[in-house]
């Protein structure tokens, strides 16, 4: 009775860095197998996901309870993007504290479909979810939002800290390949000053043991760019990990911007149509973070300095005491006015659609793993200011590994302007290295194209990836079933 078998769960954390892509595979999963994809989050976060979701998709949406005040989060609280680092903290320490709402939320659906679901795809944040989907007896696998690469350094490291170990700065990182190491100034403080046993430490270890017993592992990248990676979490976890990538959808430029999100869009297009092919250098650093106040100074002196073009997404710095609200109040006198024509500042931004514009020539990222494969679908190479997270390893490998990449600053180091410009330069401008990476950024760009080619005579990889997972998928629940080839829901 395939119409009782045919519910995927998909959770994300609450982050519009995990949304998005989550909201982007469920998008395609559901025109792959037209199976039902019922949505998770919690009730502050479904109101604003439901006029995300084409007319044209079936995709069911399911509040979970979350009192934000009862951790002491604010009341207001909807996802990272209002939170300043110390309480993003406080909000992933909270994750365990959904495990009875959820199981609660898929008993019902057990219930009323008189089966489990056929698979829970949950965020990693959330691995105790594996236990909830092993309970019902149902397939679960951790849709990875960060990068092979830059997320399996943060698991070696995190897992293992060797830098309170190692006899030298520049170190080996357990359970990669030899001769790949890391110098203690390219650890961000958090990690370098981290006391074992400490609340975050604790709650990752305990997401890593979680992590052991899912079937398998999503991710939104390709085998070429991130074998290293993938390689690591095959061995360490040791389940199948399928790269399906890229993941990418503009639901980005509508999550925020609400009614506003048409109006900024034409007018960046219009914008961005008036300058010259890859003169124009994107600046924005995700869904959630900026750089410190004094950080902005120094990257709106080089940006002003650089006499290049440019599109900047910034927002207010959380916690500075110079936040009037007004601009005026935290970048340099004047700035605004200097930049006039040849600098255009937003709120949020339609990142997509700008990477994908001719004039967009380079990126400078905090290396968020889907600003990075937004940028390398476009060829674009990046000018990486890591803050959080897996950030600072994403950054490392684009530059070691892929060649992609210039980092503006080691570890949790400022950047400065003098340097900012001088990069900037390299990047934009015909420099040996800087035509360089642009090459490598555009054959990854290719490999990424042919990746998700799914045609009657030719499957690229991650199209196969997708296959096999979702074999995988059906050999566990029903092993007479094959899983449906042909689409059914038109988009
Ligand atoms: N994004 C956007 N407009 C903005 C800022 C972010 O559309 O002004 C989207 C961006 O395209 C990406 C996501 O938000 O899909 C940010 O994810 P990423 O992993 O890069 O960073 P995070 O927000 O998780 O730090």
């Amino acid at each position: 009775m395939a119409e009782t078998k045919d519910n995927i769960v998909m959770f994300p954390f609450m982050a519009q860095g995990h949304i998005i892509p989550f909201l982007a595979l469920a998008l395609e999963l559901e025109k792959k197998i037209g199976y039902t994809i019922t949505f998770v989050n919690i009730p502050q976060n479904i109101k604003k996901i439901q006029p995300l979701i084409p007319t044209s998709s079936a995709i069911r949406l399911l509040e979970i309870p979350f009192d934000p005040s009862a951790h002491g989060l604010p009341t207001s609280f909807e996802t990272t993007e209002s939170l300043p680092p110390l309480l993003m903290l406080r909000l992933f320490l909270t994750s365990p504290s959904l495990q009875p709402a959820f199981r609660k939320l898929i008993s019902d659906l057990v219930h009323q479909h008189r089966q489990p679901p056929l698979c829970i795809i949950s965020d990693m944040f959330f691995g105790w979810s594996v236990k909830v989907a092993h309970e019902f007896g149902a397939f679960h696998a951790i849709f990875n939002v960060g990068g092979g690469s830059g997320m399996s350094l943060f698991h070696s490291l995190w897992l293992n800290l060797p830098h309170k170990k190692a006899k030298s700065e520049e170190f080996p990182i357990p359970g990669f390949p030899e001769g790949h190491s890391i110098h203690v100034k390219q650890l961000p403080d958090h990690i370098y000053y981290v006391v074992a046993g400490d609340p975050w430490c604790s709650f990752l270890k305990q997401m890593f043991q979680d992590w052991l017993e899912t079937d398998g592992m999503l991710f939104n990248t390709i085998e070429e760019m991130d074998h290293i990676g993938l390689e690591y979490f095959r061995k360490q976890i040791g389940c199948p990990v399928w790269p399906i990538g890229p993941i990418l959808s503009s639901l980005g430029s509508k999550a925020r911007a609400g009614e506003e999100a048409q109006s900024t869009l034409d007018h960046c297009m219009k914008w961005l149509d008036s300058k010259p092919e890859k003169s124009v250098l994107y600046v924005a650093f995700g869904s959630q973070l900026q750089p410190s106040p004094s950080q902005t100074i120094e990257l709106a002196m080089a940006l002003e300095a650089s006499g290049r073009n440019f599109v900047w997404v910034i927002r207010p710095p959380k916690n500075s005491a110079t936040n009037t609200g007004h601009r005026n109040g935290w970048l340099p006198r004047g700035f605004e006015q200097r930049i006039h024509g040849r600098g255009l500042l937003l709120e949020w931004a339609p990142q997509l659609e700008i990477l994908s514009h001719k004039s967009t020539g380079a990126f400078l990222s905090h290396s968020g793993w889907n600003s990075v494969v937004e940028a390398l679908t476009n060829g674009l190479p990046v000018l990486a200011l890591p803050m959080m997270g897996d950030q600072h390893f994403i950054a490392k490998m684009l530059e070691e590994e892929t060649g992609v990449c210039i980092g503006l600053a080691c570890g949790s180091s400022e950047a400065k302007y003098k340097d900012i410009v001088e990069k900037i330069e390299v990047m934009m401008s015909g420099t040996c290295k800087g035509k360089d990476m642009k090459t490598k950024a555009c054959k990854i760009r290719d490999l990424l194209g042919i990746a998700k080619k799914d045609e009657k005579n030719f499957k690229g990889a991650s199209a196969i990836a997708m296959d096999d997972f979702l074999t995988a998928v059906f050999d566990k629940s029903t092993p007479s079933i094959a899983p449906p080839t042909k689409p059914q829901i038109s988009q």
